[in-house]
């Protein structure tokens, strides 16, 4: 009988995955709300932006005057309180 290889891959549990889709739509979430028509720079409201991760934070940094910001800059996110052991958001929603 042949292998399925799909059943065999190495994966997430059911609980890791859960937990990963889970902040992804919380995070797809908030950037809709946070940003409706696509990402907005606070300090120039430019547009055109580049993106990089540090510390486990995803940040835009904006092309036209270089400011950086995080999806949780000026949230409740921002609160160390309110984020997850690893940085990243914990969304109770
Ligand atoms: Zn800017």
């Amino acid at each position: 009988m042949a292998m399925n290889k799909v059943q065999f891959q190495a994966g997430l549990s059911l609980p890791a995955f859960t937990a990963v889709w889970f902040e992804a739509q919380c995070r797809k979430s908030l950037f809709s709300a946070r940003w409706p028509e696509g990402f907005r720079c606070p300090a120039c409201a430019g547009s055109a932006h580049s993106t990089f991760k540090r510390d486990g934070q995803i940040y835009y940094q904006c092309t036209d005057c270089r400011h950086q910001t995080t999806l949780l800059a000026g949230t409740m996110f921002e609160a160390p309180s309110c984020r997850s052991p690893s940085g990243s958001l914990r969304c109770t929603c």
